[in-house]
């Protein structure tokens, strides 16, 4: 059944094959409804006019209504303007256009009245705004309009001269064909519990609203909406899941215990205590575990996977554990295979470069079950690799697997799926939890082993630099080491790898007397383990690297990092950095660097870092200032895709969303009730477009 919205854009009046054609590629419009939900990114407040003597260099932006004196072109070089002469009864502006002079020049009058709006600048006593937004004075825009609406646009279709004013004629004129059209898409109930506008109204709203209340309203209505239906959707993931997926029962503990008498190597933190027992509990529980673990760096994630491992290893079983990088893999595999070894128990790994003979070798003996431990990358998932009884699938993803790949882990076993433990290696922000990992159960580790001292973070500027170095002399002579890292972004390698290399040399003069390490991304593997290697066991003493050792090492006795140009560097990316050093029992310190001009984000990003070591805290800091969609991997991950919701803003929102949602799951499982037949019917058609999440489950 297609319905009106569903009808193609083209045969919208005033836009045919040509603008469609525009306007499916550079917005992604392509139907009535998809217009429709284009919604305006901010409003401007076209309630008020000024005259020319009002003008002033603080405002923003400025309406005026005046005639147009006089229409001429001034080149100045090769290049051409078009000037525009207004008067009022104050006083004269001038209006310029750089660009679609000729388009413009053939819509304005000599004579004629008009009403403009942009951003005034002035040059002398003589008053200007360039490429204005014009309009012949008619009865609506005469006593100024409400808030306008200002729509995301691409440069292309600007160039075609489709602005914000096009696309709100089309909404227009849609909203004149649409009356009757429009389907609710909540149950009436949770609009009257909840306080929220009708859909209708809140879409025309969003696109004409009357006043910034109404406006607030139909944001809070279309918000409301968009994250009710994401966490019905995970809720109703974990419900079928819950519901419908046995696990296996893991009740014997023995491989643990001879860990626990025998090889432990420290002794646990309570959180860490307290997170073995909420996975053990749903390891027993004969339901498939779905958990996120979540701890900030160094909180010891590892042994906790480790021991969980053994409680299903205990029970005869396989345990395998997936990272989004070969380097990430390769690590968690070094790490693993030190406790491991010290209860022989066969483990391997298995990457893209992993060699044919080998990659045959694993797969046998995974099959047999002989080999009890796997880690890799996602190598994992491809089809030969078969477990004899997977028991226990950890997933390590720095937020970069979507739901679809996790869930392709789980059906390598044909019996019962095996449980699933989800690690990020950052902190993530409540929002950002509750929509990526919704549909799973939490568990956080928020509290770092005995005995660390807090790094001491401090910011000094370039020109400290003997400062600096005088410090980590002192540091050096009483036996610790230090990494001073260098940001490498992609796009100007280059640059910055020469950037890294005059930064060694300008190391090796100031510190003549003392062994420097290098490493960075375009070395050889073996020239950069052998590297580390030296570092680690302290024959040189400094290690000038990129961010390769963000991940790569853990050396207890390097505890200086120097961070070079820290303002080219995001939040999270400072934090994991600065969790490279206070892994020992003395005092580490994070310094860092940088230029004395400073943007106003850098700033922010240099004070979060210096007042605290809390990773929750600078995960919200940081999702505060880029938006999630910025995050480290989570543009890949389509839950984040929102059409108006903001999950650093709309923290309150989703809480409510959420809980609404799991209200009406308890009532209505199956959403099968006459109440909620609205939200039947709007997953039905959102299954049209989009992933079919069924499927999934
Ligand atoms: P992360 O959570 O960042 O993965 P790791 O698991 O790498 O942290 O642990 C960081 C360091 O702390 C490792 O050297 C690890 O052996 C050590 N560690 C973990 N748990 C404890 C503990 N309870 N007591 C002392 N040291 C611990
Ligand atoms: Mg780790």
């Amino acid at each position: 059944m297609t319905g009106f919205f569903d009808t193609p854009i083209e045969y919208l009046k005033g836009v045919g094959p040509q603008r469609a054609a525009l306007l499916n590629k550079e917005l992604n419009i392509f139907t009535f409804g998809d217009l429709i939900q284009h919604y305006p990114f901010r409003y401007e407040d076209r309630t008020k006019f000024v005259t020319v003597k009002m003008l002033d260099d603080e405002m923003l932006n400025a309406q005026l209504k005046g005639t147009v004196k006089s229409i001429g072109e001034i080149a100045s070089g090769k290049k051409k303007r078009l000037s525009v002469v207004m008067v009022d009864e104050t006083g004269e502006l001038e209006l310029v256009w750089f660009q679609g002079i000729q388009w413009t020049k053939d819509r304005l009058k000599i004579g004629a009245n008009y009403v403009v709006f942009g951003k005034p600048a002035r040059y002398g006593s003589k008053w200007s705004i360039a490429h204005p937004d014009i309009e012949p004075v008619n009865p609506q825009n005469e006593k100024g309009l409400a808030l306008h609406p200002v729509y995301p646009l691409t440069e292309k279709l600007r160039a075609r001269h489709f602005d914000s004013k096009s696309l709100s004629k089309l909404v227009s004129l849609l909203f004149t064909m649409a009356t009757n059209k429009f389907r609710e898409t909540l149950p009436s109930e949770l609009l009257s519990t909840e306080k929220l506008l009708f859909k209708e109204q809140a879409i025309q709203q969003i696109h004409f609203p009357t006043d910034t209340k109404m406006l607030q309203e139909a944001q809070r209505r279309l918000k409301f909406e968009e994250l009710f239906y994401i966490q019905l959707r995970l809720l109703k993931l974990k419900l079928v899941r819950e519901d419908k997926f046995k696990g296996h029962v893991y009740q014997d503990v023995s491989v643990l215990t001879q860990f626990y008498n025998d090889h432990l190597p420290f002794p646990l933190t309570d959180a860490q205590k307290k997170v073995i027992r909420e996975i053990y509990a749903d390891l027993k529980s004969g339901k498939q575990m779905n958990r996120l673990l979540q701890g900030d760096v160094g909180s010891g994630k590892t042994i906790v996977a480790f021991i969980c491992m053994l409680i299903v290893i205990s029970g005869k079983s396989q345990a395998a554990l997936m990272a989004p990088t070969e380097i990430l893999a390769q690590q968690h595999f070094n790490n693993l295979k030190k406790f491991a070894d010290l209860m022989s128990l066969p483990i391997a790994l298995l990457t893209g470069s992993t060699k044919k003979s080998a990659r045959r070798e694993l797969h046998a003996q995974l099959q047999s079950g002989e080999l009890k431990i796997l880690i890799g990358t996602h190598a994992l998932l491809e089809e030969e690799v078969q477990f004899h009884h997977l028991g226990l699938a950890i997933i390590d993803e720095q937020h970069r697997f979507g739901v679809a790949q996790r869930s392709k882990l789980w059906q390598k076993n044909t019996t019962s799926y095996p449980h699933v433990l989800v690690m990020t290696a950052t902190p993530i922000p409540r929002t950002l939890a509750m929509t990526l990992y919704g549909d799973l159960n939490i568990s956080t580790i928020d509290q770092l082993p005995a005995g660390r001292k807090p790094i001491k973070t401090i910011h000094k500027f370039d020109s400290h630099r003997l400062q600096v170095n005088q410090f980590l002399r002192d540091q050096i002579s009483i036996g610790r080491q230090v990494y001073m890292v260098y940001p490498l972004i992609e796009e100007s390698e280059k640059m910055d790898l020469k950037h890294l290399m005059d930064g060694y040399e300008s190391v090796c003069r100031a510190f003549p007397d003392v062994a420097v390490s290098i490493v960075h991304g375009k070395m050889k593997p073996e020239a950069k383990d052998y590297e580390m290697a030296r570092f680690k066991k302290g024959e040189t003493k400094i290690m000038v690297a990129t961010t390769v050792i963000e991940v790569g090492v853990d050396v207890p006795n390097a505890s200086v990092m120097v961070i070079e140009n820290a303002e080219r560097f995001g939040l999270s990316q400072l934090h994991q950095l600065r969790g490279r050093v206070g892994r020992g029992a003395e005092q580490s310190y994070c310094i860092l660097m940088s230029g004395f001009k400073l943007g106003a984000d850098s700033k922010t990003r240099i004070e979060t870092m210096v007042r605290t070591n809390n990773g929750f805290e600078i995960a919200e800091t940081d999702l505060k200032l880029r938006g999630p969609g910025d995050l480290t991997g989570t543009q890949q991950s389509g839950a984040l895709d929102l059409m108006i919701a903001n999950l650093s803003t709309d923290g309150e929102i989703l809480q409510q969303a959420r809980d609404a949602a799991i209200r009406i799951l308890q009532n209505d499982p199956d959403l099968t009730t006459p109440q909620n037949q609205a939200i039947r019917l709007q997953i039905d058609s959102a299954r049209k477009t989009v992933v079919n999440w069924s499927k999934i489950s």
